[in-house]
């Protein structure tokens, strides 16, 4: 990372996360990014891009823009997606734009009462906490299996609160959290091939739990030998994305401690966002001298599962799935981490007839808690996502990260299609 801009008595930026001027300059307003972006296409202003973005952030750092209703509206309406990236010619770092922005915003903007209190709960307590997770989950479960939700969805009551959308977006909590699996280890089947750490993400301990378990059997059956180290935590994306850059690295440190103490040619995981931010470490601790080594190895040795398994190889599958899959590229997997020809190696090696969407790598509009926080601009992004899902005719929808997941297959239940969605993973451990 490089130096904070030089201080300046009229910015209306107060935090050392405060973008540099190296990251500014780098963008020369060509608008190439302009049509990739989907609030862009969806909403056609100038306000709403990822050059436009920029330029607003620029401003604020200036003292020529306030962090007020306008700044904070079209900074929020960013999904994150980073589509902006992969077309920038001009190697814009945009993400990193927009988290330093969000933690201005934070710091310096005050939310309505409830958004605040929520967003705090959230970012600095139930994601900093395994336990406080566990029990906000078991909460949501009785909720949802007391007969609690199926009273308040007949009832009308959400409609009327205009929750409905949103409660519907809730993922269905496990019975058995992952949690329980932690500190454990899984032998390899058959000769050794690798021994790796496997990151299990905060949310998907307790709402993919057999996800987990999936990877964890495909990796056996593949030779490689998976440990679950205890005390490891959110990886910190949800943090970072949503302006609490200080609690992602909070959360980093102890993920570097915990991973790190073990041997593990590689420590995996099996969301994609998740896999961007760990990679990301090394920019989010440059400042800490004590962990900046530590996160540049960390990093070194972090693979998304269908990466690392792409390089090593699979092992012949027993059955041929036999199904018309269509891949839908997750933003941080294709645009973060730049991997897509892996999961489609990997489902082709599984038997599926693959066939492409138009635009498989166009947000599908989850984009970490986008869904949640900007339900209407993210169901018009669904929507046209889920035009072209149609148009595929494919049995499977396939993706390789639990946000996308849960978004997919609420358009799909909306339009009513006879389509499944399915992680790349889910796929793999079926032909084995
Ligand atoms: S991250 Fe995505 S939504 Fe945000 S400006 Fe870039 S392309 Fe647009
Ligand atoms: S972010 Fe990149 S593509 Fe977009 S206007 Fe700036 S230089 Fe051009």
């Amino acid at each position: 990372m490089s130096a904070p801009a030089a201080p300046d008595k009229r910015s209306h930026f107060t935090s050392p996360d405060r973008p540099s001027w190296e990251l500014y300059s780098q963008c020369i307003h060509c608008g190439l990014c302009l049509n990739h972006c989907p609030t862009y296409r969806v909403l056609g202003t100038e306000m709403d891009s990822p050059r436009g973005r920029i330029y607003q952030v620029l401003l604020a750092d200036e003292g020529r823009l306030a962090i007020g209703d306008a700044f904070v509206t079209h900074i929020d309406r960013c999904l994150g997606c980073r589509a902006c990236e992969t077309a920038c010619p001009s190697g814009v770092h945009y993400g990193r734009i927009l988290e330093r922005a969000r933690t201005e915003i934070e710091r310096n903007y005050r939310r309505p009462w409830l958004s605040r209190k929520l967003r705090r709960h959230f970012y600095t307590r139930l994601l900093r906490s395994n336990g406080k997770l566990s029990r906000a989950a078991r909460l949501l479960r009785w909720y949802q299996q007391s007969g609690l939700q199926a009273l308040a969805r007949a009832s009308g009551v959400l409609k009327l609160l205009g929750l409905a959308d949103l409660e519907a977006l809730a993922p269905m909590i496990d019975h058995d959290f992952f949690f329980s699996e932690f500190g454990m280890m899984f032998p390899a089947l058959g000769e050794r091939r690798g021994r790796v750490a496997l990151l299990a993400g905060c949310i998907a301990s307790v709402a993919f739990s057999d996800l987990n378990r999936a990877t964890i059997h495909v990796l056996c059956q593949n030779g490689i030998e998976v440990h679950v180290p205890k005390g490891q935590r959110c990886c910190g994306a949800l943090q970072a994305h949503g302006g609490y850059l200080e609690e992602a690295r909070y959360n980093a440190r102890r993920n570097l401690d915990v991973f790190l103490a073990g041997d593990y040619d590689a420590i995996v995981t099996n969301a994609a966002g998740c896999g961007a931010t760990l990679k990301e470490y090394p920019d989010l601790l440059a400042d800490d001298p004590d962990c900046a080594a530590k996160a540049r190895d960390f990093a070194a040795r972090t693979k998304d599962v269908t990466e690392y398994l792409g390089d090593l190889g699979l092992r012949p599958p027993r059955f041929k799935l036999g199904k018309k899959v269509s891949y839908q590229d997750p933003c941080h997997l294709a645009h973060g981490q730049k991997i897509r020809s892996a999961p489609r190696e990997l489902l082709q090696a599984a038997g599926a007839d693959l066939v492409e969407m138009r635009h498989p790598d166009w947000c599908c509009g989850s984009a970490g808690t986008y869904n949640v926080v900007q339900p209407e601009l993210a169901s018009q992004i669904l929507s046209v996502k889920m035009d072209e899902i149609a148009e595929t005719r494919a049995e499977i929808i396939a993706t390789a990260n639990v946000g996308c997941m849960l978004q997919l297959r609420a358009g799909i239940a909306q339009r009513k299609l006879p389509m499944e969605v399915k992680h790349v993973i889910e796929l793999l451990d079926k032909v084995y």
